[in-house]
């Protein structure tokens, strides 16, 4: 039995921050503010794992009120993800990303937000998709006040035996 999520995150790009995106760090003069470190991928991967295991969202999880995720690396989020959605019974079969940005150019860096995403999930790069486009300078995301993220998450049903 296959469950499918989807997942969207998007946080203001501010100078003094760092950018970390699939738990890699990105060199760039800007970074995401947000109440954990900010990866708008890992937090759009973790809704979509969450949405295909009926699991509600990351906001209920780890609420950015509690003080335990103040600036917390949000691949460890990801790792209780995944472990809530195993618990839950399913486990990840493919995701699929697109990030939402003007700047930087992310060609150079997709694999290896693909290798660190495979690595987090427990399967094979090529079950990871990882793309980017830029919003043709339109809207905040195109102004490079904000950078966004999609994500998709095909789960299974775990063998129980
Ligand atoms: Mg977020």
């Amino acid at each position: 039995m296959y469950r499918t999520g989807f997942g969207y995150d998007l946080h203001r790009l501010v100078s003094g921050r760092r950018l970390v995106l699939g738990g890699v760090e990105i060199p760039h003069e800007l970074g995401l503010l947000g109440h954990s470190d900010a990866d708008i991928v890992l937090h759009a991967v973790c809704d979509a794992l969450l949405g295909a295991a009926g699991l509600g969202d990351i906001g209920e999880h780890f609420p950015d009120t509690d003080a335990r995720f103040k600036d917390a690396d949000s691949r460890e989020l990801m790792r209780q993800t995944l472990r809530m959605t195993l618990d839950a019974g399913y486990e990840p079969v493919n995701v699929d990303v697109v990030i939402h940005a003007e700047r930087p150019k992310l060609r150079e860096h997709k694999p290896a937000i693909r290798a660190a995403l495979a690595e987090l999930l427990g399967i094979d790069a090529t079950a990871v998709g990882v793309k980017a486009t830029t919003n043709e300078g339109l809207d905040a995301i195109g102004r490079g006040e904000a950078m966004a993220c999609s994500a998709t998450a095909l789960l299974r049903a775990r063998k129980t035996r």
